[in-house]
């Protein structure tokens, strides 16, 4: 039998690091095929090399029977692929229509004013995807602009349909609405392929699933209809490991807590909703979940970036809700952000500038608005060569950096000996093995040292290793809290929201 998509031991590095290690899938025409996985699995590259965007190293990507080489997205296109992204790619202050004509133009070529109008608003109605043609994308709710993208994905002649993580931006109603369409369309004969690490969503609305961990897929083209949810569950998250050797902790008080917390994204929805959770001098918390269910927010927030809608965050005895980053710093508030390049680092500063960043209220450098380039270059020289910083001489740009070296410098910046709670979000996330272990090793000294960690990760691994308390986060809320031996499994359950 001819599949619609077939990709065969297709392999994909970046920067050294396989992200795809001879990687299977196939799916046929008329269902809807869950690719299931945690995140880092190599879900989103495997599919974005099947709609072109990335070219794999190594394997074979088969459309309807056909192998092929894609040159580019327009290619897939042309061969009746097309991905909706996680992140969205319209332009906001265009209207629906305008974005559709941005990506359909050329397909409509030819044709009467008025011809793509009419087919997307045919299509909407079709395939139950309601939009208005003439609103301006910036107006539109998230459910209101995911339908845009997926109507000019049709519009462009999809027949193989990949949707990466759908739901995870919207609210159940809208997510039944949009897996029902789904469905539709896979009764008409197209192929959905649907990104998803939700077991009960999968078990619903897919006819079969391929399972992928750590590069690989562990599971291929399973009928979703006999499988169970724990199994599934194990498939994904793997079996436990041996634990490794666990430090007898030091726990001290609690030094820093969050009570019934309550956080807005930036556009006003709610992120953090209710949480409560409390970390100790000389412990690793880890908060264990699934990308964007409100850690960043909660990271935000402690961090006084964004207002805290309710509840109390106290650090050292103190409320501190609300504070502002600088009285944060002075009370013992250390960050490592999830973005480092963005967020921690001032990309085109040197790496003595970055390193005195945080410190030049201090004095530690001289009155701040006069600081002593000497004494931070001298500093940042110092250390440099304790936290091991390759490639980095102190006039060095920021920028120029690799990820395992732009981050001990925050490291070595923000582990100071005034640290009383560190808040590390995705430490690791794109560092090699080699880094990512001197990255735990300089946690797990500043949690021996007696500073409280809270670790925030999606990688479970992550956690695993290094936590010495997990809670997991699902929805803004913890769904679970765990102390050791850590059960894997039900620590996975709770991240899907079955705990
Ligand atoms: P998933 O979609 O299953 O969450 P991804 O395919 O996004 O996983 O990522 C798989 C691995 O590849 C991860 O370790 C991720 O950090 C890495 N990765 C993905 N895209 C890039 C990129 N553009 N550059 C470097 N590393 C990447
Ligand atoms: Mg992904």
């Amino acid at each position: 039998m001819t599949h619609a998509l077939e990709l065969a031991a297709v392999s994909k590095a970046f920067d050294g690091r396989m992200a795809l290690d001879c990687a299977e899938f196939a799916a046929r025409w008329g269902e809807v095929h869950a690719l299931l996985g945690e995140n880092g699995a190599g879900k989103s590259t495997l599919m974005t090399i099947a709609c072109g965007l990335y070219a794999p190293d190594g394997g074979d990507l088969v459309i309807d029977g056909q192998q092929c080489t894609l040159r580019g997205p327009a290619d897939a296109a042309a061969r009746g692929i097309g991905m909706v992204h996680q992140h969205f790619k319209l332009v906001p202050a265009f209207t629906v229509l305008e974005n559709v004509r941005l990506t359909c133009a050329r397909r409509f070529r030819g044709q009467p004013a008025g011809a793509l109008r009419k087919a997307l608003v045919e299509l909407a109605a079709k395939a139950d995807l309601p939009v208005h043609p003439s609103a301006r994308v910036a107006e539109l709710s998230i459910a209101e602009r995911q339908r845009v993208e997926i109507l000019r994905t049709l519009l462009l002649g999809a027949r193989i349909l990949i949707l990466d993580e759908p739901t995870a931006v919207l609210t159940d109603q809208e997510a039944e609405s949009l897996l029902r369409t789904a469905r539709g369309l896979a009764a008409q004969g197209a192929c959905v392929v649907l990104i998803s690490h939700k077991l009960n969503e999968v078990k619903a609305h897919a006819d079969r699933v391929t399972v992928m961990r750590a590069g690989r897929t562990v599971a291929r083209d399973l009928d979703a209809r006999s499988l169970d949810v724990p199994a599934l569950a194990r498939l994904m998250v793997g079996e436990a490991l041996p634990p490794p050797p666990r430090h007898v902790a030091h726990v001290g008080a609690v030094a820093f807590s969050v009570a019934d917390l309550r956080v807005a994204r930036a556009d006003g929805a709610p992120a953090v909703n209710g949480l409560s959770f409390d970390v100790r001098a000389g412990e690793i918390y880890g908060l264990a979940g699934v990308g964007g269910n409100g850690q960043t927010e909660l990271a935000e927030a402690v961090c006084g970036l964004l207002p805290v809608a309710a509840g109390r965050i106290r650090l050292a005895g103190s409320d501190v809700a609300g504070r502002a980053p600088a009285r944060l710093r002075r009370a013992g508030l250390r960050a490592i952000p999830a973005d480092r390049y963005r967020r921690a680092l001032a990309a085109d500063l040197d790496v003595a500038e970055n390193y005195a960043l945080t410190g030049l209220g201090s004095g530690r450098f001289g009155p701040a608005l006069w600081a002593s380039h000497r004494a931070m270059t001298r500093m940042a020289e110092q250390a440099v060569a304790a936290f091991d910083v390759r490639g980095a001489a102190p006039s060095t740009p920021a920028r120029l950096l690799s990820g395992g070296n732009a981050q001990k410098l925050v490291l070595a910046r923000e582990l100071d000996s005034d640290c009383a709670l560190i808040v590390a979000h995705s430490p690791t996330r794109g560092l090699d093995v080699r880094a990512c272990a001197d990255v735990h090793e300089r946690l797990r000294q500043a949690r021996d040292r007696g500073t409280a960690v809270l670790l925030i990760s999606e990688d479970l691994d992550e956690i695993l290793a290094l936590a010495d308390r997990i809670g997991v986060i699902s929805r803004g809320r913890l769904t679970g809290e765990f102390a050791p031996p850590f059960a894997r499994a039900d620590i996975g359950h709770a991240m899907v929201g079955h705990a």
